[in-house]
């Protein structure tokens, strides 16, 4: 599962990334985007147009592994 991740030193709360995927960011009382949910597959090109939108470049999408067996 991809999750996309904003850096919070870099955000400039302009508010792009929540218009393009707001199943995937929103902003939070700081007025900065935060990436609050888990990149599902028909949201990836919506949050991809978002990282090369951002006019910060504080996205960032990383993958994460559940691998992990119990
Ligand atoms: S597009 Fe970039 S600067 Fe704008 S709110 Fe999203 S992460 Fe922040």
């Amino acid at each position: 599962m991809k999750r996309a991740y904003v850096n919070p030193d870099l955000c400039i709360g302009c508010g792009l990334c929540v218009s393009m995927a707001p199943e995937v960011f929103r902003l939070n009382e700081q007025g900065l985007s935060e990436a609050y949910a888990e990149t599902p597959e028909d949201e990836l090109d919506a949050v991809v147009e978002a990282v090369d939108s951002c006019p910060v470049k504080a996205i960032s999408i990383v993958e994460e592994d559940f691998d992990t067996e119990n």
